[in-house]
C-alpha cells in the first residue's frame, strides 16, 4: 500500500475545474453567482426565490463520538459521504461545512478542509481568508465595540447641546434619530460586548483600554475574544436572509444602562452599518471537494460556547439546488451530545428543516481512549495501546458510542454508524466497534476507508445513508422552548449528557430565580438589570432555546471523565444570553474566548516557496 501524501500536498496535486463550472453543474445561472478567483464563488440569495416551489433533497447531518483531541474525522467523512454519493453514485449532492477560524489554523489543531483523499480544495484557500468573511465579522464585531466606548465617552464629555441632544420637540424624531440622540448612560460594568481578533492571542484575554491622555481618564479592563465567538457569527449562521440578519443584530444586547435599561445594537444606532458590513458574508461560498463535487462553505461559530453549525442558509440553497432525490450533508461541530444537540434544537428549530439521517463517526483511537486508554495529546506520539490491537480496550470505550447512539435516536432520526479506518486498526477491532453499533440499536454500521482512498472508501456509507434516508423519521425536538429555564436545561443534562441533576452554582441561581420568579429572560447582566430587561422584552426573548457552553471531551464538565459517565451532578456556573442570535447559554465550568498558542504552534511549518508561489506545511 502506498502511503497516503500530506493533506496540503494531495490538494495541490488536483487540478479542481473552475468555480464557474461546478455553478452551472448544480444549476446556478450567471447572474445568481459572484466569482473569487478561479475556485471560489459567492452565490446570491435570490436563488432560494427562483427555487421555492423545487421539493427539498434529503437532509443528512454528520456527528460524532466524544472526540480526542486530535478530531475523529467529522469533516473528513462529510466529504467522503458526498464524493461517494455524487463521484460514485452519480446522485444529486451537496456538502455544506463550516469556515475554520485562523485561530487553531496557526495554532494546535490545523485547518478544517477534511483530510487525505477528502477534501475541499484548494485546502489553502479554505483555511486562509476564504472571500473574507471572518474579517467581515470582526470588522463588524469592532464597530459595535468602539459605538459603545465612544458614546460612553461622548456622553460623559459633552454637554446636551454638543452632543445634539433635541430636547424641544423629540416627538418629530424617528425611533433611529431619537436612540441616536438620547443619552444612553452606559454602565461599564455591565458591558457584555467584547473586541475580537481571529489570532490565538492569550496576551489579550485581559486588557486596559482608553490609555492615551485624549480619553481623559475614561479607561477600562475589557478582553479580546476569537472571532468565531462572536455573536456576529452566530446570527450570521442562524439568519435566514438579510432582512432577518439585521433584526437579529438590532436586537442584539450590549449592556445595560445605569437605569437598568438593556442597551442593543439598534439603541447604538449601529444596526444599519453592520448589515451593510455583513451584506457580501451572507451569502454562502461554493467550492468543490477534491472528486469534484460541490461545497457550501459558510459561518464557522464556535462550537462551546455558541450552535457550531454552518449556516442555515447554505444549507437551505443546497437543499433546493439539489432537490428531491439529492443529498445535502452537513456537518455538526464535536460530539453529539454538543453540536447534534444544538443542530437539532437551535439550528433545525429556527430553520424549519427537518433532518433525514445521522451519520455518527466512530474511531478505534477515541473508543480505546474511553474504555482506560492513555491521554491523546496532540502533538505527541499515539501510546502503543492505540498502535496495537487491544479488543478489551475498544469494547469497554463503545459505551461512549452507544450513548451517543442513544442521544441521536432521541430525536426520531435513523443514525448510521461510520468508522472511520486509520491504518493500525485491525480487522478484529473493526468489526468489534460495527458489531456494537448495531445492537445499540444503530440502523447501519460500516467501514469506511475514504481518508485513504477518497469517496471510493465510503460507498457502503453512502449506500447505507441511502437506504436509511427512506427509512422512517420521526423528529422531534427534545424540549419545548416554553419550559422554564431551568427544565430546559436540566433535560439536557439529563438525557444528553446522562447526568443526575443540575447544580445552579450562585451567579446562575440569582438569573434563574429572577428568570422563574418573572417568567421574563436571563441575560448576562447583574440580577437588578435583569428585571427591567424582562418588564421591557418579555415577548422578545422569552422563550430561548438553550445553547450548552460544556466541554467537548467528555459527556459530562469534566474533561477527564471518558466513556459514558452516569450519576454525576453538572454545575452550572452562569447563564447567559445571545439575544441577537437567539439561545441561552448556561455556562458548565470555564470557557475560553480566546485560544492561546502552545510552545510550538503549527505556524512554525508553515512557509511559502517564493518562486512558485506554494505554500507547505499546511493540514
Ligand atoms: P473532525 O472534523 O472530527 O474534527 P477531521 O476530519 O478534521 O476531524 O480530522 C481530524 C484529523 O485527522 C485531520 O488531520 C485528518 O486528516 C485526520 N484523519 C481523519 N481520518 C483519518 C484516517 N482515517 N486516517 C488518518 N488520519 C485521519
Amino acid at each position: 500500500q502506498m502511503p497516503v501524501p500530506s493533506d496540503i500536498e494531495i490538494s495541490q496535486s488536483c487540478m479542481p475545474k473552475p468555480i464557474d463550472q461546478i455553478a452551472k453543474e448544480v444549476g446556478l445561472f450567471p447572474d445568481e453567482v459572484e466569482l473569487y478567483g478561479q475556485t471560489k464563488a459567492k452565490v446570491q440569495l435570490s436563488v432560494l426565490k427562483r427555487l421555492q416551489n423545487q421539493p427539498d433533497g434529503k437532509y443528512v447531518v454528520v456527528t460524532g463520538i466524544t472526540p480526542t483531541p486530535l478530531g475523529e474525522g467529522k469533516s473528513t467523512t462529510t466529504v467522503g459521504l458526498v464524493q461517494a454519493l455524487g463521484a460514485h453514485l452519480h446522485q444529486n449532492v451537496f456538502a455544506c461545512v463550516r469556515q475554520p477560524s485562523q485561530g487553531p489554523t496557526f495554532g494546535i489543531k490545523g485547518g478544517a478542509a477534511g483530510g487525505g483523499y477528502c477534501q475541499v480544495v484548494p485546502m489553502e484557500e479554505f483555511n486562509l481568508h476564504l472571500t473574507g468573511d471572518i474579517h467581515a465579522i470582526t470588522a463588524a464585531n469592532n464597530l459595535v465595540a468602539a459605538a459603545i466606548d465612544a458614546r460612553m465617552f461622548h456622553e460623559l464629555t459633552q454637554s446636551d447641546q454638543k452632543l445634539g441632544i433635541n430636547k424641544t420637540d423629540p416627538m418629530a424624531l424617528t425611533k433611529e434619530e431619537v436612540n441616536a440622540f438620547v443619552r444612553l448612560d452606559i454602565d461599564p460594568g455591565t458591558i457584555t460586548w467584547q473586541r475580537v481578533l481571529d489570532t490565538n492571542d492569550r496576551f489579550l484575554r485581559k486588557i486596559t483600554i482608553g490609555q492615551s491622555v485624549t480619553e481623559k481618564g475614561f479607561s477600562r479592563t475589557a478582553q479580546f475574544d476569537i472571532t468565531v465567538s462572536s455573536e456576529i457569527m452566530a446570527v450570521l449562521a442562524l439568519a435566514d436572509g438579510l432582512d432577518d440578519m439585521k433584526k437579529r443584530f438590532g436586537r442584539m444586547v450590549v449592556a445595560c444602562s445605569k437605569k437598568g435599561q438593556p442597551v442593543t445594537a439598534d439603541d447604538l444606532g449601529v444596526t444599519g452599518a453592520l448589515a451593510v458590513l455583513m451584506k457580501d458574508a451572507i451569502k454562502p461560498n461554493l467550492m468543490q471537494t477534491l472528486e469534484g463535487t460541490p461545497v457550501f462553505v459558510h459561518a464557522g461559530p464556535f462550537a462551546n460556547i455558541a450552535h457550531g453549525n454552518s449556516s442555515v442558509l447554505a444549507d437551505k440553497i443546497a437543499l433546493k439546488l439539489v432537490g428531491k432525490d439529492g443529498f445535502v450533508v452537513t456537518e455538526a461541530g464535536f460530539g453529539a451530545d454538543i453540536g447534534m444537540e444544538k443542530f437539532f434544537n437551535i439550528k433545525c428549530r429556527y430553520s424549519g428543516l427537518r433532518p433525514h439521517v445521522v451519520v455518527l463517526v466512530a474511531t478505534v483511537r477515541a473508543l480505546k481512549m474511553h474504555g482506560g486508554g492513555p491521554a491523546v495529546t496532540a502533538g505527541v506520539p499515539l501510546p502503543k495501546e492505540y498502535t496495537e490491537e487491544n479488543l478489551q480496550l475498544v469494547a469497554k470505550g463503545c459505551s461512549n458510542l452507544n450513548k451517543q447512539i442513544q442521544n441521536a435516536r432521541m430525536f426520531g432520526v435513523p443514525v448510521v454508524v461510520a468508522v472511520n479506518a486509520f491504518k493500525t486498526d485491525t480487522k478484529a477491532e473493526l468489526a468489534l466497534v460495527v458489531q456494537h453499533a448495531k445492537e445499540a440499536g444503530a440502523f447501519d454500521a460500516v467501514e469506511c476507508t475514504h481518508w485513504a482512498e477518497g469517496g471510493k472508501g465510503a460507498l457502503a456509507l453512502a449506500r447505507a445513508v441511502q437506504r436509511a434516508s427512506q427509512a422512517p423519521s420521526n423528529f422531534r425536538f427534545l424540549y419545548n422552548v416554553e419550559l422554564p429555564v431551568v427544565d430546559k436545561i436540566r433535560l439536557i443534562a439529563q438525557q444528553v449528557y446522562g447526568a443526575r441533576d443540575i447544580e445552579l452554582l450562585p451567579e446562575a441561581q440569582e438569573k434563574v430565580a429572577v428568570y422563574t420568579k418573572q417568567h421574563g429572560i436571563v441575560v448576562n447582566l447583574p440580577a437588578s438589570a435583569l428585571l427591567k430587561v424582562f418588564e421591557e422584552k418579555s415577548n422578545g426573548f422569552g422563550n430561548l432555546p438553550i445553547c450548552m457552553a460544556k466541554t467537548h471531551l467528555s459527556l459530562s464538565h469534566d474533561p477527564e471523565q471518558k466513556g459514558a459517565p452516569s450519576g454525576f451532578v453538572l454545575p452550572i456556573r452562569d447563564i447567559r444570553a445571545s439575544v441577537g442570535a437567539g439561545f441561552l447559554y448556561p455556562l458548565v465550568g470555564t470557557m475560553s474566548t480566546m485560544p492561546g498558542l502552545p510552545t510550538r504552534p503549527c505556524f512554525y511549518d508553515i512557509d511559502l516557496d517564493p518562486v512558485s508561489g506554494e505554500i507547505n506545511g499546511l493540514f
